[in-house]
């Protein structure tokens, strides 16, 4: 970037106010006057894309890169990034189309902080979830490329995309990525090359010398594990001659399974037993990362292995627990309620529907007694958190 005209220095340049004041009329109207770089300073060394950022405004982040905005550098005196704003917004997408655009998760403000780091302190999780699940799109296009001798490629081109989507996830819960593959059925007709494409990344993950990413390389692991398992119900299911299977039974079967509670009425046995059965076939077990979850899964009093996996892979959550969350797939805050008893939440239909063959007896037997709903907040004391980030930010 050393090669870059004079930056429009500009401190009391209109835009800042736009997007202080979320105008996204009169932001758009400054960019549309204004020809070439977009890179503004203010007077403390934040471009307008931090500013974006920091405000959480995915449509003018989108505008200030369309246009070529700087995502990497800046003049801000913590040494923060538009990512480190980003991820203070707790505005998922924004960190998303930053990452897209070239942002580096590993670098650090002058505390030392990265972004994900930053995002854990004020307590966005889903936003730390993202950074640090975050795959850039050429990991997963370098197998759609013929390499050596390959006259075809290993991952034909047209599933990139849908497998990048995938492998992005956040919510990482079975059922969640069988819907995700219901929804996307080419990654579902493709389920060999699919999780053969996910076994090699999972071992590039790990060969990468200092950069080597465990946690990564076990997501990998865990989504190609899924995949199989789904596509081993769908050959079980296929009828010899049968024109087209049915992927919405094929979802419901694995939910179904997985969703089935055990003798006590309440903890998912077959969903334990099965991702036992993925950390144990992780084929590198020398790590710290496979050690860990081993330590947990066989520990006096033992976490569901769903929590191992979510917090090995997604990180502990910090001090929000209070989150309510879909009863079939593990999506936080969920929009629908169980009309009937109000005491279960869903996204949506789809998934109450798959929940139901558990839920119908707990529902009606909820009936007779008054049932509490609240959609309330966790309670975060907002206030006492901006002051420890003003001390962490001033220290
Ligand atoms: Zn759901
Ligand atoms: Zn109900």
């Amino acid at each position: 970037m050393e090669n870059k005209p004079e930056e429009p220095i500009a401190p009391e340049n209109p835009i800042f106010t736009a997007i202080a004041l979320g105008d996204l009329v009169e932001f758009k109207n400054i960019l549309a006057q204004h020809k070439g770089n977009v890179d503004f300073f203010d007077e403390n060394g934040m471009t307008a894309l931090q500013h974006a950022a920091y405000k959480g405004s995915k449509e003018m982040v989108q505008l200030l890169l369309d246009r070529g905005a700087d995502v990497i550098s800046g003049k801000h005196e913590y040494n923060y990034t538009a990512l480190h704003f980003g991820a203070l917004s707790g505005n998922s997408e924004v960190c998303k189309l930053l990452l897209d655009a070239g942002a580096k998760p590993i670098t650090t403000n002058s505390v030392g902080r990265t972004a994900s780091q930053m995002a854990a302190f004020v307590g966005n999780h889903h936003t730390v979830a993202t950074i640090n699940n975050y795959v850039p799109l050429s990991e997963i296009s370098f197998y759609s490329v013929p390499q050596g001798q390959q006259t075809e490629p290993y991952l034909p081109p047209f599933l990139v995309e849908p497998l990048h989507k995938f492998v992005l996830c956040v919510n990482i819960h079975p059922v969640r990525l069988g819907l995700n593959l219901q929804h996307t059925p080419a990654l579902l007709d493709n389920a060999d090359k699919v999780s053969n494409v996910l076994e090699m990344l999972c071992k590039r993950e790990m060969t990468r010398g200092s950069e080597t990413n465990e946690v990564m390389s076990f997501k990998y692991h865990y989504l190609a594990y899924v995949i199989r398992e789904i596509n081993n119900i769908r050959d079980k299911q296929k009828p010899i001659g049968d024109k087209e299977d049915k992927k919405h039974d094929i979802v419901e079967m694995f939910a179904k399974k997985l969703l089935k509670p055990g003798k006590d009425g309440v903890s998912l046995d077959l969903m334990d037993s099965f991702l036992k059965d993925c950390v144990r076939e992780f084929p590198y077990r020398e790590c710290t990362t496979f050690h860990q979850m081993v330590s947990s899964l066989t520990s006096k009093d033992p976490p569901p292995a769903l929590s191992v996996i979510n917090c090995t892979i997604n990180g502990q959550r910090g001090f929000v627990d209070a989150i309510p969350y879909c009863s079939t797939c593990g999506e936080e805050k969920p929009a629908k309620k169980c009309s009937k008893c109000k005491s279960v939440q869903y996204c949506d239909r789809e998934c109450q529907r798959l929940h139901w063959f558990v839920h119908k007896k707990a529902c009606n037997r909820e009936l007779s007694v008054p049932v509490i709903t609240s959609n309330s907040k966790p309670t975060v004391d907002t206030a006492e958190l901006t002051s420890e980030l003003q001390n962490l930010v001033a220290g």
